[in-house]
């Protein structure tokens, strides 16, 4: 079996908050950010062989304790991601998948065969802008996505779930929309950055996040990841 390979970096300690792991991507994506940091890899063509990327995972087997598959869009290629996946639980790694959620049956499959422990899942704007951000049909893929992930994580068959949302300036009032969807899951706001519109600075993310009532990670190229309780007094103001 082959795979459309997009690189591969043998160590990484951002891409799994707590653990050392390597991060594999995986080329080709359908969607078309304007923030996408890894364009290079949103198509083309490196048909690489299921074994040569599995023994670039072996190579790291001592540094690391998990595995990243990023991309592109790693759902993208169900059967060679199952074949990947598969093969690093035999390595006794764990597995997380970083998604856009278009591709709800190839999570559906990683979590009825028990081989993702952590997904990482963007969402990008509220549910009636979706396709119209996207320009294609997307939005039941990524609600069932949410639904789905959001299921195996309650039942405690998905140990890691975080909905992951981009921030840009102008845009932060998509922060609420989103916070309510991921409601009983770990929220992550990401600092967005985009041409010449000025990056929300961390103060700047911490006063979206209090207007959430809720705990948070923000991340910043600045700081990286932060845990950020928020504003308790906001928190006590909101439920009187
Ligand atoms: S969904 Fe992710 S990989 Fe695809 S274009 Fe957007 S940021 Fe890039």
């Amino acid at each position: 079996m082959k795979v459309n390979f997009g690189g591969f970096v043998p160590l990484s300690t951002v891409d799994w908050r707590g653990r050392a792991v390597c991060t594999v991507f995986l080329r080709g994506c359908p969607v078309r950010c304007d923030y996408c940091h890894n364009r290079s890899i949103q198509d083309g063509e490196d048909f690489r062989s299921i074994e040569e990327v599995i023994s670039l995972i072996h190579t790291s087997r001592l540094l690391v304790s998990g595995v990243v598959f990023s991309g592109g869009e790693p759902t993208l290629q169900k059967a060679p991601l199952l074949a990947l996946a598969s093969a690093c639980r035999k390595m006794g790694l764990a597995i997380g998948v970083q998604t856009n959620g278009v591709f709800p049956a190839t999570l559906e499959a990683l979590l009825e065969r028990r081989l993702v422990d952590r997904i990482a899942l963007d969402l990008k704007t509220r549910w009636e802008r979706y396709d119209n951000l996207l320009k294609r049909k997307f939005v039941d893929k990524v609600q069932r996505s949410l639904l789905i992930c959001r299921q195996a994580y309650e039942k405690g068959e998905l140990p890691e779930f975080e909905v992951v949302i981009t921030l840009f300036r102008g845009c932060e009032d998509e922060a609420q929309y989103i916070a309510r969807e991921a409601n009983g899951v770990d929220l992550v706001l990401q600092q967005g950055v985009l041409g010449t519109i000025a990056p929300l600075t961390l103060a700047e993310m911490k006063r979206v996040g209090d207007q959430l009532g809720r705990r948070v990670k923000i991340r910043t190229r600045e700081e990286g990841e932060v845990e950020y309780e928020g504003d308790r007094s906001r928190w006590i103001a909101r439920e009187r």
